[in-house]
């Protein structure tokens, strides 16, 4: 009997996704090649890398012949690489999806055409364009890059008219050649994303809506399922779908929106697996990085069910000591392997409980015995 050759994928990128997924696809007996700038990425010790850049094509072409799928760790690959090497090979997501979410514009200009509310926001290339959004928006208002903005970089935010001479200093020039956007300031109720899959044949499945708490742009934790209306999660799933149709997306997919009253407003997309999303691998039944290979490869998409709620927390900077984590019951921990520096995901952390009593008598035990009253205080309210 002959046994099939495994399938290789390509990441481009090799950052803790990258290493996540090599992870999950282990055991699918799945191979893979991972391409980044530099050799030293956190993948490394995991999976083969090639270190080279997002304008070689030769490489890239050689890289991409050998897999049966391209997929992203990176979200900012050159959109322009992705199409020449969707010409030459399996993509997924496809290339349109990847330069939509790269431009928050597009991607916000698509949220409207699909029906999904977004804050009031306006395009700005030059100084006098914006005065202009500031007097047609008004302010508190976020002052945005375009373009590869990441962990709240590349924002400054306005508390009144006055601040944009600062704001214009800050991102200005050279952010300007790529682009701006102003948006207005969300007084929202709770941050959550909706977490989704969706393979060639258009199943979607999405995960139960996350709750993510930012400190200084930078995720610190989630919370699974969100506590919010059954109604809120439907209409938020509803538009998870149709921004996947409407890009024909293969792969997992985190969307992000804010709750404020009864409303929900689209924030922006990342066109792949997200931190967000990191509590399945403990949590459900099939994690984010598993059913993102699957969807990919074309195999059918495991359950997306929560066996548990699960509270996430991200260890940003250096990794605390792990020992108190680990002797609290179904916990689970994720280091990534990096060196610590101040503002990096160095690795995150997952409780599980079998109810919601049960998991906040485990967090209220755990901020006990280690320094995490701020990231839980907000679960405990
Ligand atoms: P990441 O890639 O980490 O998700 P990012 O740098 O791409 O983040 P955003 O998600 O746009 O940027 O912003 C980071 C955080 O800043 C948001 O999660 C939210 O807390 C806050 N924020 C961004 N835009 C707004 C807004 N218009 N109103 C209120 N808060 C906002
Ligand atoms: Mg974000």
């Amino acid at each position: 009997m002959n046994t099939p050759a495994p399938a290789t994928i390509c990441i481009l990128g090799g950052g803790q996704l990258a290493r996540m997924m090599v992870l999950a696809g282990a055991p699918l007996g799945v191979h893979f090649q991972v391409v980044d700038t530099h050799a030293d990425v956190c993948a490394a010790p995991l999976a083969p890398v090639t270190a080279t850049r997002w304008d070689d094509l030769v490489t890239l072409g050689r890289l991409a012949a050998q897999a049966q799928v391209i997929t992203f760790d990176y979200e900012n690959v050159p959109a322009e690489t992705a199409r020449w090497l969707a010409g030459r090979s399996h993509v997924a997501p496809n290339p349109h999806a990847l330069a939509t979410a790269q431009d928050r514009l597009a991607e916000k200009t698509l949220f409207q055409k699909i029906g999904l509310p977004t804050a009031a926001f306006r395009a700005v290339n030059t100084r006098a364009e914006l005065q202009q959004a500031i007097a047609d928006i008004g302010a508190p208002a976020i002052l945005k890059t375009r373009r590869m903005g990441y962990d709240g970089k590349g924002q400054y935010r306005l508390q009144s008219p006055q601040d944009a001479d600062a704001a214009w200093a800050a991102l200005g020039e050279p952010a300007a050649l790529h682009g701006l956007i102003l948006e207005s300031l969300v007084a929202f109720d709770q941050e959550v994303s909706v977490i989704a899959v969706r393979n060639r044949g258009g199943d979607f499945r999405p995960w139960p809506l996350t709750r993510n708490h930012h400190v200084g742009g930078i995720l610190s934790m989630s919370i699974a399922p969100a506590a919010v209306p059954d109604t809120l999660v439907q209409a938020a799933f509803a538009h998870a779908r149709k921004l996947a149709e409407a890009l024909d997306y293969v792969g997992v997919f985190a969307l992000e929106l804010f709750v404020r009253g009864s409303e929900l407003l689209g924030n922006e997309m990342a066109p792949r697996v997200h931190n967000s999303g990191h509590w399945t691998l403990d949590g459900a039944v099939t994690s984010q990085f598993e059913n993102h290979i699957r969807a990919i490869l074309d195999l059918p998409l495991g359950d997306t069910t929560a066996r548990c709620p699960s509270a996430m927390f991200n260890w940003i900077g250096e990794l605390p000591n792990a020992a108190a984590f680990l002797a609290t019951p179904d916990t689970h921990w994720h280091a990534y392997d990096k060196a610590a520096r101040p503002g990096r995901k160095v690795g995150h952390a997952t409780v599980c409980a079998p109810d919601q009593a049960e998991l906040q008598s485990r967090l209220q035990q755990l901020a006990k015995r280690m320094d995490l009253h701020a990231k839980v205080a907000p679960l405990l309210t």
